[in-house]
């Protein structure tokens, strides 16, 4: 595809990208690296790329699109070669553009280089500045032009990428768990707080993967092997595996909403199950929050867990009550107004038997704009629900997110702006119950291994851009 002009300033959209990347030196990687990305779709849909070496020359593909509408069998022939990347990618409407899908690339005279970015940095404008560029669209392209610039110099060295990112690296500020290679050897590399996950996994038959879940090394049979630790940089090529350090050491911040909604049930972290401390969320809730009611009804997928914790802990029957239509994704195609009156039914359907004269507890794992939690209260009672009593299992969003969820503009967060019953009243419920951050945090079973909290908190572990008017950032 052609790529599309800039536009003329530097944005800073919000991603909670997925990242993948396989040194094998026994086979194509191609494969392996599609299969990786496809189980990480949750955390991208509108765009996927890989870029692959054979040890000579660096092919890059990616469009706009889910990962299996953006590659077919020829694509995929196309990317040669044992050793690369792969990147899907979420972002604001806005910069949902090709020149903003990743993998980055940049040819420096011999070497080319690619990056993929999960994560949101927090200087872009002051990085910007120090480049001199005043077009680049997203923070990773920044990422991958200072990295650019960085091979130049160290050029004549036989470790040029691993030189220059341990030279770049330290002025790249807020969340970057990123994967990057040159025509011989992939990086994995973590910011300090380790904002955004990124785990190591063994390939059999030889060789080493990236991921950004442990749930996507399981699809295409590799070992996890551990987490990349925060601030570590890991180096894989010819001559095996080795780390760097190249930040100073400080307090992790993995992202407590990984827990809460963004990874995989199935995906581990910290070393603990995230289905596991999804069910406790909801254990803690039904504790924290009781209610009276006849069926515990989670809205899928993301609720779940919790629901089945919030039923077990409180004897009340789980029923499912609603569908969600799983193919719905991001869609390129507009709803036309007719279909868009439907409105959450594109997505969520009920089982009206099941909901029906009944009191029911809607569990859900969080409430960000409250958009779609007020439909679908709205939803259960047409269709006869006699009582709708919401628990969600995390604690009130009131704070923008500045490392790489789509919520950077407080406006839209609910929470920021009302206080729990007059939230309930809006969206319509009987009762509504919120989980605390002692209790999520507990539920984690890990509560003093290093979280971000901000987006509940307030609290951000380093500085924050600076806030423009609209964000009232004024702490209540
Ligand atoms: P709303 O009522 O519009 O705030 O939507 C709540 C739903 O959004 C919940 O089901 C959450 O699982 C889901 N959700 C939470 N965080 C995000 C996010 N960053 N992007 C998209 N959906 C989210």
């Amino acid at each position: 595809m052609p790529e599309e002009a800039h536009n003329d300033s530097v944005e800073a959209p919000g991603e909670a990208c997925g990242v993948f990347a396989a040194y094998s030196p026994n086979q194509r990687v191609s494969h392996l690296i599609y299969f990786g990305l496809f189980a990480l779709q949750h955390r991208g849909q509108e765009s996927a790329g890989i870029a692959t070496s054979d040890g000579e020359t660096v092919t890059v593909y990616k469009d706009l699109g889910l990962v299996a509408q953006v590659f077919d069998e020829p694509a995929l022939a196309g990317l040669d070669g044992h050793l690369g990347i792969g990147h899907t990618r979420y972002s604001t409407t806005g910069s949902n553009s090709w020149a903003n899908a990743q993998p980055a690339h940049r040819q420096v005279g011999n070497t080319s280089v690619a990056l993929g970015h999960n994560g949101n940095l927090t200087n872009t404008a002051e990085l910007a500045g120090m480049l001199g560029i005043s077009s680049a669209t997203t923070d990773s392209d920044l990422m991958a032009e200072g990295l650019s610039r960085a091979i130049d110099d160290e050029r004549s060295d036989a470790r040029g990428l691993e030189m220059a990112i341990t030279k770049v690296a330290p002025t790249w500020k807020g969340a970057f768990s990123v994967v990057i290679m040159d025509q011989g050897r992939i990086v994995g590399l973590r910011d300090p707080q380790g904002f955004r996950p990124l785990c190591l996994g063994s390939i059999p038959g030889g060789g080493w993967a990236l991921s950004s879940e442990s749930a996507a090394l399981d699809l295409v049979g590799a070992r996890f092997v551990r987490e990349v630790a925060p601030g570590e940089m890991v180096v894989i090529d010819a001559n095996g595996i080795r780390s760097h350090y190249p930040f100073p050491s400080t307090q992790p911040g993995l992202c407590l909403f990984e827990f809460v909604y963004f990874a995989r049930p199935d995906s581990r972290m910290y070393g603990m199950g995230i289905h596991a401390a999804r069910r406790k969320m909801g254990q803690i809730l039904s504790e924290e929050h009781p209610a009276e009611a006849d069926v515990v009804v989670p809205v899928p997928e993301s609720g779940i867990p919790a629901a089945q914790g919030f039923a077990t802990a409180s004897g009340i029957p789980y029923a499912d009550g609603l569908v969600k239509n799983r193919y719905v994704g991001r869609t390129f195609i507009e709803p036309t107004q007719g279909l868009r009156d439907q409105g959450i039914r594109l997505k969520l359907n009920p089982i009206p038997e099941n909901l029906s004269g009944r009191r029911v507890v809607l569990v859900d794992d969080s409430i960000v704009r409250g958009s779609t939690t007020r439909q679908l209260v709205a939803m259960l009672r047409q269709v006869g629900a006699v009582e709708v009593h919401l628990r969600v299992s995390s604690p009130p969003y009131r704070w923008p997110c500045f490392y790489g969820m789509d919520t950077s503009d407080r406006s839209t967060l609910i929470a920021a702006h009302l206080e729990v019953d007059e939230i309930r009243e809006h969206l319509g419920a009987d009762s509504l119950g919120y989980l605390s951050l002692e209790g999520l945090l507990e539920a984690t079973g890990v509560a003093d291994a290093g979280f971000c909290t901000a987006c509940l908190s307030g609290d951000y572990p380093t500085d924050i851009p600076e806030i423009s008017d609209k964000f009232q950032l004024e702490r209540s």
